[in-house]
């Protein structure tokens, strides 16, 4: 499929459109296997200017949800300076009842969450191991004052090329997870994490390269 300029331009708004919660139905539907998925046309684009990648997850309660489960919402970033480089996360929810102590996030193979966070699949596993070494295994995090606000850098995920984590899914789960030292088989498949409680589909987001701007909004601890 050739993009001509004015159809990237109209593909660039919807990704912006996107982000901001309104879908535009003249669209293709990424997920509905005809034509390319507008992901991949950035991703192309983002692998030949060589970066920086920039995407964002919109985090969502689970919509499967058990009654009383806590209703988590926010935003989790991605930046990526180059294929190369590692990946710095900024993850920001909030929502969590005062007994929250710490609750695992990690990326999931499908970006599928229109029904369900269930739908998302098992962890994201292109290197066929064992958690907690996939590349979105990005663990437990502690939880303060109802909130989770953390700057991670390094991440082994990656928003180029085939094993882009772009589309793919970010799911909050409402365990703790055990880092594969649980001693059975589910230990070294998710840590036993438990059921997802929020979860959300990472896109490709140019207003995430006002990361500034995002910064003075979120006050992201080191
Ligand atoms: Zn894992």
């Amino acid at each position: 499929m050739k993009s001509s300029p004015g159809s990237l331009l109209i593909s660039l708004g919807a990704l912006v459109l996107s982000y901001a919660g309104i879908r535009v139905g003249c669209l293709p539907d990424p997920f509905a296997g005809a034509g390319i998925p507008l992901e991949i046309v950035f991703n192309e684009l983002l692998a030949k200017n060589q970066g920086p990648a920039y995407a964002a997850c919109r985090m969502f309660p689970n919509k499967n949800s058990q009654p009383g489960q806590p209703r988590i919402t926010g935003h989790v970033l991605f930046k990526q300076l180059d294929p190369k480089s590692g990946v710095e996360g900024y993850f920001n929810l909030q929502g969590f009842p005062s007994s929250s102590i710490k609750h695992p996030m990690h990326v999931h193979e499908l970006g599928s969450v229109w029904d369900s966070c269930e739908s998302t699949g098992k962890h994201y596993n292109p290197f066929n191991t064992n958690h907690p070494n996939h590349p979105g295994d990005f663990n437990n995090f502690e939880v303060t004052g109802g909130k989770i606000v953390k700057r991670l850098t390094g991440l082994k995920v990656t928003l180029f090329g085939i094993n882009s984590i772009l589309s793919r899914g970010v799911v909050l789960h409402n365990g703790v997870d055990d880092l594969g030292q649980g001693g059975d088989s589910g230990s070294l498949q998710d840590g036993n994490s438990g059921r997802p409680i929020a979860c959300c589909v990472i896109r490709v987001n140019l207003i995430v390269k006002h990361m500034h701007l995002l910064l003075e909004i979120y006050p992201f601890a080191d």
